[in-house]
């Protein structure tokens, strides 16, 4: 899924701060909304995401608690006044574990808070083992606009290992059943990388992935998350992750085909025909403010971060009292946030203007001089390059050690 891989911005979660879940927040002019639905039917062998199984009453209970938190969280920050969503994301887990009675209750729930009528871009995730005509006709008849199907892999023996409960085929007819409701607008998520995948194998699944003609694919390398069955095999020695010089190679392999179907690298980890990119995602990485609803969904609006504990029964005992769930929250001084949200910006192929950002973001224009001063050294380097707006750029070995890149700059 989409959220498999951290395609939606989690922010950490801070220490200290204001954990008694007051936030001090900066209303930004419009948010973008994330819904975090942590329910799965059974656990893949990477994911580190806070999802799992539930019963039918359980999510019946839920359904309702995102635009519960909505309005306390309104009553305790003025979030009401931040203005309608541009932008509205269901993640997860996996959202259609509500099924559409439960999905009808949770859009109700929220649009008796908040008018969703401004938003531009409402995706959802969905797992191709859960995609019905049916789901997608009411997605539709909601107003949602784009789907993101978690796909991971197109090769049936990938997906076992992974721990994924569907098939390539699955997959291929998911496609299809969202083109057939009408969904123009179509990611895919894809995992590169995976323990004894050959570059031929994975060559395969991509030369599947661009047959499919969609206008998004986001394609991460496997991560290898505490705790997970996946972290357990590799620490008893069951299995080998590939290694580095492996890894950059899936990945290079990915932009050469990728870019030869039309597909512009936009984000290291995200590759869409031009327009096709994901708004909410770029609006994160832009720096934008965002509010995540759902446990352990994160939010940053002006200074503040705060995240949602992920812990599903404290997040219900404390909405239906009354009160904001329990999260972990933290102010960042004016000049940690303005670089905080500059160094997201590098990850983008659009790239950072560094004067344009120190203009909008002040408390950034101390550190403006060292960061000209950092980037013209990292382009010698030939990892950042000037893009033809006068930003800066990760250049394509940049985008290899982009994490470096970053802690340069920060
Ligand atoms: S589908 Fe798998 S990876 Fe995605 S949230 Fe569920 S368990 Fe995690």
């Amino acid at each position: 899924m989409w959220a498999d891989n951290r395609a939606v911005v989690r922010q950490p979660a801070g220490g200290g701060g204001l954990g008694d879940g007051r936030l001090a927040a900066t209303p930004p002019a419009g948010a973008h909304l994330y819904v975090h639905v942590p329910f799965c039917d059974g656990k893949c062998l990477y994911c580190g995401f806070y999802s799992g199984m539930a019963d039918t009453a359980q999510r019946q209970v839920y359904a309702s608690l995102p635009g519960q938190e909505w309005q306390v969280t309104a009553a305790v920050a003025g979030v009401a006044s931040w203005g309608a969503p541009r932008t509205l994301y269901f993640g997860g887990g996996t959202p259609a574990m509500l099924g559409v009675p439960g999905l009808q209750a949770l859009v109700d729930g929220l649009r008796a808070q908040v008018s969703l009528a401004a938003v531009a871009e409402w995706t959802v995730e969905l797992n191709p083992a859960s995609v019905t005509p049916a789901l997608l006709q009411a997605l539709r008849a909601w107003g949602v606009n784009r789907v993101s199907i978690g796909a991971q892999s197109l090769d049936d023996e990938v997906l076992r290992f992974l721990g994924r409960r569907h098939t390539a085929q699955a997959v291929i007819e998911a496609v299809a059943m969202a083109r057939a409701a009408g969904f123009a607008n179509m990611g895919l998520d894809l995992i590169a990388a995976v323990p004894g995948v050959s570059l031929a194998a994975w060559r395969a699944t991509l030369a599947a992935a661009v047959a499919l003609e969609l206008p998004h694919l986001s394609v991460y390398a496997l991560s290898m998350e505490a705790q997970t069955p996946l972290a357990q095999g590799v620490a008893a020695g069951h299995v080998a992750m590939p290694d580095e010089e492996a890894q950059l190679a899936a990945l290079a392999l990915t932009e050469e085909l990728l870019g030869a179907a039309g597909l512009v690298r936009y984000e290291i980890s995200n590759y869409a025909r031009p327009g096709c990119e994901c708004q909410h995602n770029l609006a994160c990485w832009r720096g934008e403010d965002y509010l995540g609803l759902g446990p352990s969904a994160s939010s940053r609006a002006g200074l503040q971060r705060w995240t949602n504990q992920a812990d599903l029964t404290a997040y219900q005992h404390d909405l239906q009292g009354g009160r904001p769930p329990p999260r972990e929250a933290e102010e960042l001084d004016p000049a940690a946030d303005a670089v905080e949200r500059f160094v997201f910006g590098v990850r983008l192929h659009e790239g950072v203007d560094p004067v344009a950002f120190a203009c909008r973001y002040p408390a950034a224009r101390p550190r403006l001089n060292e960061w000209l001063a950092t980037l013209a050294r990292l382009a010698q380097q030939g990892v950042m390059a000037r893009t033809a707006a006068g930003g800066w750029q990760l250049t394509a070995h940049g985008r290899e050690v982009a994490d470096a890149v970053v802690a340069e700059l920060l």
